[in-house]
């Protein structure tokens, strides 16, 4: 046998080596992910091989891991039977070879705080070398499944290696980590699971836990013997074909990911072949979950590559518009170490999400067209996130636009319209898509905006959800019909033209109460009002009621100009017109004032808003019922 070598690591592996040994480190639990990924790794290149080379594996065909902790030791084991290392490939896999994963956390950790490097140690992931993280001293016993010899790798981090010519009885590796002081808990049967089931749950290869049991049928706890217990499922759902997978298996396995108590409403896999290659499976769930509105928004999916975890929550892959979309995406065109913050910048990762929104939307639009109560169900629950998808996303706003549904003057409340539906039903002479936002349905449906358009049988959209009013300006129109909020403007298409001979007999009482009461802009007869008498709107581009309402709501109430409003009047109201004699008769009675502030009030209450003083209200009121009670 050969003597030992002893070899340096190259310079910027010392580098990483003494920042990995000397760096507190969070959650140094992951040496043991990426240690058992490269196991699974040499498992695959074992199998890969074994296709045109049978004769690797006979003998010992069943590939798996297998980890083993030595309490009297202190030592864990994690070897595999997979292709194994020649002498060469360990000095250059392990020892020269700086890979790109290394370099590039390298920089960052150059460029980083001191305070900020630990945490940079945990968004890179740095392979085998996490290995001191949390041993002293690491040796790999490997031996290739084509050779006759083995070899024997150690090091403890200290700059150097040593190589030696070993014996080993089987192919494959075993890296045995004699574990620092402050590491014995990964001794611990119940750790090793924890960890492995957290990252490696669903590695097709049995990763094996060697661990004491009593004997069976023995007398005391004193008979043991050693057996292998396999800790993961293997289970990767994503990678089987969706026709064998049974709605039971889908139920635990999205339980599993989501920590939803019920099973999913919907099943969307996906797998994309060609440049890319990546499976996913998504969910929609039945409910929100009771904390879906607390917070910072939280959504995206569970990235894994090549089946082991890497990160949650991966936002860059869904949308937060799709962020109910509950699931998990397997690449292999990603690296194990990849970082959050590499994940924003990747091609890899934009094109992935592109892939999986188009998924996702056909998905939907298939719901919608082939089951409405089903797609309505889902809408109610998760139907408001959705339209921040039209207000943020341009490129995905006309599709989006298409998977909403509606109340409106023509459906019930248990029923829905779409806007593509709208517009097939549009009545003869209309040209826009008419919208009334405000805070729910009921008010909604006795507005006095509806009243003119009613009366035409133009059909209103009546809006509920916060976001409506922000998606809808973002929209502007669909199949080339504007929107038009109906509490804006001058809404021509409401009823005629008010004559000119009537605007010159309610002139002088108009004026009067433009300068009677504060803050509004102007006082016009008006073409939208039937049974009502007054209403208060804004002008086009204005900021409506509604939407002050929901500034204010958040707490950001400055931040949207406040509009001046226009008091509208109904010239054939009753109301109107016995002002309008009051006012020609004596301009000066104290009455003309008190029912305009009376009907101005009756406006503000209409358009869903607060009185700011309504105290003067009651005053008038009571003024009023005072002299009607005497006369
Ligand atoms: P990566 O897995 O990203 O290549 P690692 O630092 O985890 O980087 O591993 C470095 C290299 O060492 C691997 O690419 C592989 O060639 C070799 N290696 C590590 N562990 C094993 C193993 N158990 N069996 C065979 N080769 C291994
Ligand atoms: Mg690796």
């Amino acid at each position: 046998m050969s003597e030992a070598k002893t070899l340096e690591f190259r310079t910027e592996l010392k580098q990483l080596l003494d920042i990995i040994i000397h760096s507190l480190y969070s959650e140094r639990e992951v040496f043991l992910r990426e240690l058992i990924s490269n196991a699974a790794d040499a498992l695959d290149k074992l199998r890969f091989e074994a296709i045109a080379r049978p004769d690797l594996v006979r003998g010992d065909p069943d590939y798996q891991i297998v980890l083993r902790s030595d309490q009297e030791a202190r030592t864990l084991t994690i070897s595999d039977n997979g292709i194994g290392m020649t002498e060469e490939g360990v000095i250059e896999d392990l020892g020269t070879i700086a890979r790109s994963g290394t370099r590039a956390f390298l920089e960052a950790l150059r460029e980083a705080d001191a305070a900020d490097r630990p945490a940079l140690i945990g968004q890179f992931g740095v392979g085998f070398y996490s290995a001191f993280m949390v041993a002293d001293e690491v040796t790999v016993l490997t031996r290739h499944a084509a050779a006759e010899t083995a070899v024997r790798w150690t090091s403890s981090g200290d700059g150097q290696f040593q190589v030696q010519e070993a014996t080993k009885e089987g192919r494959g590796t075993e890296i045995t980590l004699h574990l620092k002081e402050d590491a014995t808990e990964f001794l611990e049967e119940w750790r090793l699971r924890q960890i492995v089931k957290k990252y490696s749950d669903f590695l097709e290869h049995p990763v094996l836990l060697e661990v004491e049991r009593k004997k069976e049928g023995a007398e005391d706890d004193s008979e043991t013997e050693t057996v292998r217990e396999r800790v993961n499922s293997g289970k990767a759902l994503w990678l089987r074909n969706p026709d064998e997978i049974t709605e039971e298996e889908h139920e635990e396995f999205y339980k599993s990911i989501s920590h939803d108590f019920q099973g999913p409403a919907r099943t969307i896999p996906y797998s994309a072949e060609g440049t890319l290659e990546y499976r996913a499976m998504m969910y929609l769930p039945q409910k929100k979950p009771f904390d879906f509105y607390w917070g910072e928004p939280k959504g995206g999916l569970q990235l894994y590559v090549q089946r082991v975890f890497v990160l949650d929550q991966c936002e860059d892959l869904m949308p937060l518009w799709l962020r109910f979309v509950k699931g998990v995406v397997d690449s292999s065109d990603l690296p194990l170490n990849i970082s959050r913050e590499m994940l924003q910048d990747s091609r890899v990762v934009r094109q992935i999400r592109k892939g999986l929104v188009n998924r996702v939307l056909k998905e939907l639009e298939e719901m919608i067209e082939k089951d409405r109560d089903a797609y309505q169900r889902f809408f109610e629950e998760f139907g408001a996130v959705l339209k921040e998808g039209v207000a943020q996303d341009a490129e995905h706003r006309e599709r989006i636009a298409r998977l909403l549904t509606f109340r409106s003057t023509r459906t019930d409340d248990d029923e829905t319209v779409t806007l593509g539906e709208y517009v097939e039903r549009m009545a003869d002479g209309q040209e826009k898509i008419y919208y009334l936002a405000g805070e729910n349905l009921a008010a909604l449906r006795s507005s006095p905006y509806l009243e003119g358009l009613q009366e035409k049988g133009f059909e209103v959209l009546l809006l509920t959800d916060t976001v409506d009013e922000f998606a809808f300006q973002s929209l502007r129109e669909f199949e080339g019909k504007p929107l038009q909020a109906i509490d804006h403007g001058d809404l021509e298409d409401a009823g005629e033209e008010v004559e000119k001979e009537k605007q010159e007999q309610f002139e002088g009482l108009l004026t009067f109460l433009r300068t009677a009461i504060d803050g509004l802009k102007e006082v016009r007869l008006s073409r939208r009002l039937r049974e009502s008498a007054a209403c208060l709107v804004v002008d086009e581009g204005a900021a409506s009621a509604n939407m002050e309402r929901l500034f204010a709501a958040m707490g950001r109430a400055g931040e949207i100009p406040t509009a001046d409003r226009i008091l509208e009047l109904n010239a054939d109201h009753p109301a109107v017109q016995a002002m309008q004699k009051l006012y020609d008769t004596d301009p000066k009675d104290q009455r003309v004032e008190d029912y305009g502030r009376l009907l101005y009030d009756q406006a503000v209450l209409a358009e869903g808003s607060k009185l700011k003083d309504p105290a003067d209200l009651a005053r008038r009121i009571n003024r009023l019922i005072e002299k009607t009670a005497e006369a």
